[in-house]
């Protein structure tokens, strides 16, 4: 096949497909038209760099590779990737239809696989900005970056709503709300305006597991579901996203990798998304429970909706399965063909067919000073000074002694978290950039003198002031769950004993990729800034201890007073240490929140509920705070079991301020202060008589019996 030459080559040249003149839509009907069942499988399999040879790729006419977990070429520069993107490429367009792979990589904060790329802030610190236009820079750097090592796709936006900090994947969550998750889909547009291919991941639910447990069990009602987890999907297809990774965890029991209704139905359906779905990393694997892909499971993914298959390793097996199953009608033509126009379509859109090739050009962006400058500045915005006790920041400039102490204060990979370099990170200066340390010492100034000890040995009363940087140390995924205490860690408790015995004024600079459990400790803290997981740009920090940018970043999830709290979310009627929103400035008071939250209260009352009448009750919503909010949304689903019901009805009825109601949810505008009720009844379908779920902007109402 790879022999047949100039002749084919220049015929096939002519062919509708490969006219970049003619509409998308159009060059994927002529090419699907010319697919054999092999080409059309081969599109659906995404197989690991490790597993799959250049001759794979010919074929078995593999349509994409991935690169997870920081596996790399040998050659681990931007070069080397370009060299082993084009020998892929080049055997991709040896097959006779010549398509061209998509090559996909977790690049999360940055290109974080590729050494000596620039490394953003992961996204809880973004979400601390509260900048969207910050972010869209950040896509579009991020491209240019990946570009510049060869290839097309990122696994990111990751627009997960984390609501349990115990979850190992709360870094790489906006926040904990839809809203900020939403807005940050600026990144899609930063991304795919310059030519790389996003992924709104995880669909969806990933960040409400009971127990924040990753990969675990998302049991709330559907009401919640779509109040909570869904707006950020929804507004990420509304950018146009390429593609959209399925989340490992199940919904109410169900693995959603295999879960129609929502991939279908509401996703594709509902939603409109016109890209293509992507499995994780042997996501459908994990569907019967059992180890090894079986037809079966292969069956209901792809029926489910899944389009490509993230195998990664054991792809042959897959592809021999998959070709079974729809041999033997397990999964119509249809689904296939709807498959790859989804697939094609993107590949098409995205110029590959025009420019296969690596943009080697790009190759200068990577560690760019321009970039490195985005990345300080996003690194300023994201610190949230959460205590200022006598105003001891800014630190100043011109005089005296400082002490700087603890395991992150010189620590590249600390500072980075994890999916820098390799999958889970690493401690020790790993990447090219700036330390918190080495940022300090710059700012410091000619008169400052500036002592490190890691530990905190060697301090005396002689310093004005200890700053502590300390923290958790990299982790990726499930191996980021805490179970037990989220406390600090003994070396960190040690080096603070010692600050403390000293005497000085100490100033801890927290590097975590979430809230710890620091009600012991923050009494013996005079300040406390939440720096998160800050990246290659340490200067950032050091800008806001010393004042030249004076801290605007507000915590983009609640912190809790104790562990126990866990899961602790803003409205959830428990007291924590700080709240949703907290972030205190240099000018003597908390700043101006930007943008205020909505507070609001929202009660259903059930007059009756019986299995035989049905029910009648009335909700009350109260805007409690002091601006209006435009809109409120508040959504409601019956549960009969764990799935709703679509043969429940419901009729709502409101008075107060004007109302638009549809389907299963209900939106309108209130002044700060006022009220609206509204009574609804329903009928139940012959199952127990289980009350509606009913929530305002995804905060669940009250129940009063
Ligand atoms: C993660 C995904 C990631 C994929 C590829 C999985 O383990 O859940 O977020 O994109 O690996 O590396």
């Amino acid at each position: 096949l790879a022999g047949s030459g100039l002749a084919s080559r220049a015929a096939a040249a002519a062919l509708p497909y490969q006219d970049p003149g003619l509409p998308v839509s159009a060059r994927v009907d002529d090419l699907v038209s010319r697919m054999t069942l092999d080409d059309k499988i081969g599109q659906m399999v995404q197989s690991e760099r490790g597993t799959t040879s250049a001759a794979d790729v010919t074929s078995f006419r593999v349509g994409s590779i991935l690169s997870g977990g920081g596996s790399a070429p040998a050659n681990n520069t931007p070069a080397g990737w370009s060299d082993m993107y084009d020998d892929y490429q080049r055997a991709a367009l040896a097959t006779p239809l010549q398509i061209p792979i998509l090559y996909g990589i977790d690049a999360v904060h940055g290109n974080n696989n590729v050494p000596g790329s620039t490394i953003f802030p992961h996204n809880i610190g973004l979400g601390a900005t509260r900048d969207p236009a910050l972010v869209e820079r950040i896509g579009r750097a991020t491209a240019d970056e990946v570009k510049g090592a060869g290839l097309d796709w990122t696994f990111a936006p990751c627009v997960c709503v984390a609501r349990n900090d115990r979850w190992g994947r709360t870094y790489e969550s906006y926040g904990e709300k839809p809203e900020i998750a939403s807005s940050m889909t600026t990144i899609v547009d930063g991304l795919q305006d310059a030519d790389v291919l996003a992924t709104a991941k995880h669909y969806v639910g990933d960040g409400g597991t009971t127990g924040g447990v990753d990969q675990g069990n998302t049991q709330i009602s559907e009401a919640e579901l779509r109040a909570v987890h869904l707006p950020p999907f929804r507004a990420a297809v509304e950018r146009g996203v390429a593609s959209v990774m399925v989340s490992f965890s199940s919904f109410n029991g169900v693995k959603v990798h295999g879960h129609k209704y929502l991939v279908t139905d509401v996703l594709k359906g509902e939603l409109g998304f016109a890209g293509f779905v992507v499995s994780d990393w042997a996501g459908i694997d994990q569907i019967d429970g059992r180890p090894g892909f079986t037809q079966a499971e292969i069956a209901t993914a792809v029926n489910a909706g899944l389009d490509m298959a993230m195998v990664p390793t054991d792809w042959k097996t897959f592809v021999g399965h998959l070709r079974a199953a729809v041999q033997a009608g397990q999964i119509p033509m249809s689904r296939i063909d709807d498959a790859n126009r989804r697939i094609l379509t993107q590949k098409f859109a995205f110029g590959l067919f025009e420019k296969p090739y690596a943009e080697r050009g790009f190759a200068s962006t990577v560690g760019s000073a321009e970039h490195r400058a985005l990345a300080r500045q996003a690194v300023r915005q994201s610190q949230v000074l959460l205590k200022n006790a006598g105003n001891v920041l800014p630190l100043a400039k011109s005089g005296g002694k400082i002490f700087v102490a603890g395991k992150s204060a010189d620590d590249l990979g600390n500072q980075s978290g994890g999916w820098t370099v390799s999958w889970q990170g690493s401690s020790g200066n790993i990447i090219a950039g700036t330390s918190i340390l080495a940022g300090i010492r710059a700012a410091a100034g000619n008169g400052t003198t500036v002592t490190y000890n890691r530990d905190g040995v060697g301090i005396d009363n002689s310093y004005r002031a200890a700053v502590a940087v300390i923290g958790e140390t990299p982790y990726a995924e499930g191996e980021g769950d805490r179970t037990g205490s989220m406390g600090l860690d003994s070396t960190d408790l040690n080096t603070l004993s010692r600050l403390r015995a000293a005497g000085v004024p100490v100033i801890v600079v927290l590097v975590s990729g979430r809230p710890l459990d620091i009600g012991s400790e923050i009494g013996n803290w005079n300040a406390l800034l939440a720096a998160w997981l800050p990246g290659s740009e340490g200067a950032g920090v050091a800008d806001v201890l010393f004042g030249d940018y004076a801290p605007t970043g507000k915590l983009p999830v609640t912190w809790m007073q104790s562990a126990s709290q866990q899961p602790i979310n803003d409205g959830d009627g428990k007291t924590p240490l700080f709240p949703y929103g907290h972030g205190l400035t240099y000018d003597g008071g908390p700043d101006p929140d930007p943008d205020p939250e909505p507070s609001s209260s929202c009660r259903v009352k059930y007059t009756t509920n019986d299995w035989n009448t049905g029910f009648t009750g009335t909700v009350s919503v109260t805007n409690t705070g002091s601006t209006p909010v435009s809109p409120w949304t508040l959504t409601w689903s019956f549960t009969g079991g764990q799935t709703i019901t679509q043969a429940w009805s419901a009729r709502v009825t409101q008075s107060g301020s004007a109302v638009t109601a549809s389907g299963e949810s209900w939106s309108s505008t209130l002044a700060p202060g006022a009220s609206a009720s509204f009574g609804f009844n329903g009928s139940h379908p012959g199952t127990n008589p289980r009350p509606a779920a009913f929530a305002l902007n995804g905060a669940t109402c009250t129940t009063e019996s």
